[in-house]
């Protein structure tokens, strides 16, 4: 049986940031990847200026916007500065880049290598059994390692999208709580094509009633008979990252965004932070407690939009009139930032 000092199950933004972070710091390192590429993700690429301070090359994006357009039942609102904030990225051309920073790094990485089984010491993928001192599950949503620790909760939400070549040129969000329930839809152009999608908390909306709405509101902007409906869900569940000589980062960590679905940032920030823990065990996961001190007060939001609804129609209005306001826009702005 070969043995690792760590075996990262998926190679997503949070088990390449984490394999290259540890590789770098000259532990012997085995990415298992089930997928033939890298980044063959349904997503809709979403990008904020933070992402770039991570390092992220912003050449390396599809469109880059200065404004965000918002639509209410009531409004329509333009949030804008002066400078880009906001951009598209194709996740293979993003997870092709991260790959080769692991690699380089010296991680390697097996495509095609799905991992179903999980034992104390060793996982199983394909014939292979394969010894770890670490395992770390960033294996996304559906993980079977966060499976293995026990966890069976249903703190997700469930997205669907359409990638369209349909031509957009700006990047759009839409509220409706009676339509979408506590979650909203988007446009995100990346140029060649178009992400056109709707995310919503699974317990409060039915994922065939949501698909349904999807379905009707799309064929109002373009024709869907062609294309194919792309589904996801994102976890946003978070139960704990460190359990013995197992960790959990990304989006099988729960450390999604309950309140706008985003997960690229916080899957790479938790992978940065876990390889640091393995390699030092007096590291304090600053970047994690970030991200908790983030969720608590968005889940607070969510929790209380997803029991009052009339509330928070109103209260979505009130945010969205308010952010004509370039200050305020702007403070929206740096919130995702
Ligand atoms: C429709 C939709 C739209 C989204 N839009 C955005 C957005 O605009 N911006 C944003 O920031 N976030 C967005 N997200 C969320 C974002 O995609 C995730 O938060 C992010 O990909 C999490 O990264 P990760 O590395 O944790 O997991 P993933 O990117 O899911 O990577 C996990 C990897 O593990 C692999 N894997 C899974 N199981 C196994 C196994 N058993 N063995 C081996 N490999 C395995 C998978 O193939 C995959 O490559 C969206 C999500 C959805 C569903």
């Amino acid at each position: 049986m070969k043995k690792y000092d760590a075996v990262v199950v998926g190679a997503g933004p949070a088990g390449l940031k984490c394999s290259e972070t540890l590789a770098k710091t000259g532990k012997k390192v085995l990415v298992l990847e089930k997928d033939s590429i890298f980044g063959d993700k349904i997503c809709a690429g979403g990008m904020t200026l933070k992402d770039f301070k991570l390092g992220i090359p912003s050449k390396i994006t599809d469109m880059k916007f200065k404004k965000v357009i918002i639509h209410t039942p009531n409004q329509k609102t333009e949030v804008k500065q002066k400078n880009f904030f906001i951009s598209t990225m194709d996740r293979k051309v993003l997870g092709k880049w991260m790959a080769e920073q692991a690699e380089k790094a010296g991680a390697e990485i097996r495509l095609n290598s799905c991992v179903k089984k999980i034992k104390n010491n060793h996982v199983v993928s394909g014939r292979d059994k394969i010894e770890f001192k670490y395992l770390i599950g960033a294996d996304g949503s559906n993980s079977i390692v966060r499976k293995s620790l026990g966890f069976k909760d249903k703190d997700y939400a469930v997205a669907f999208q359409y990638i369209t070549k349909k031509k957009f040129n700006n990047m759009e969000l839409f509220f409706d709580y009676d339509k979408f329930g506590p979650g909203y839809a988007w446009i995100f152009p990346h140029g060649k094509y178009t992400s056109v999608g709707i995310c919503s908390d699974s317990r409060n909306i039915r994922k065939r009633k949501l698909r349904k709405i999807f379905n009707s509101w799309c064929e109002k902007k373009f024709s869907t008979k062609k294309l194919e409906l792309q589904g996801g869900m994102i976890r946003y569940g978070y139960k704990g990252h460190k359990f013995g000589n197992k960790f959990l980062v990304g989006d099988a960590a729960g450390f999604a965004s309950s309140f706008s679905g985003e997960g690229i940032y916080f899957a790479i920030l938790s992978g940065i932070d876990v390889a640091k823990k393995i390699s030092d065990k007096r590291y304090t996961c600053k970047n994690i407690e970030h991200i908790l001190n983030v969720k608590k007060i968005e889940d607070k939001i969510m929790e209380h939009w997803k029991k009052h609804k009339t509330l928070a129609e109103i209260e979505i209005e009130m945010i969205t009139f308010l952010s004509r306001s370039r200050w305020i826009s702007k403070e929206i702005i740096d919130h995702f930032d």
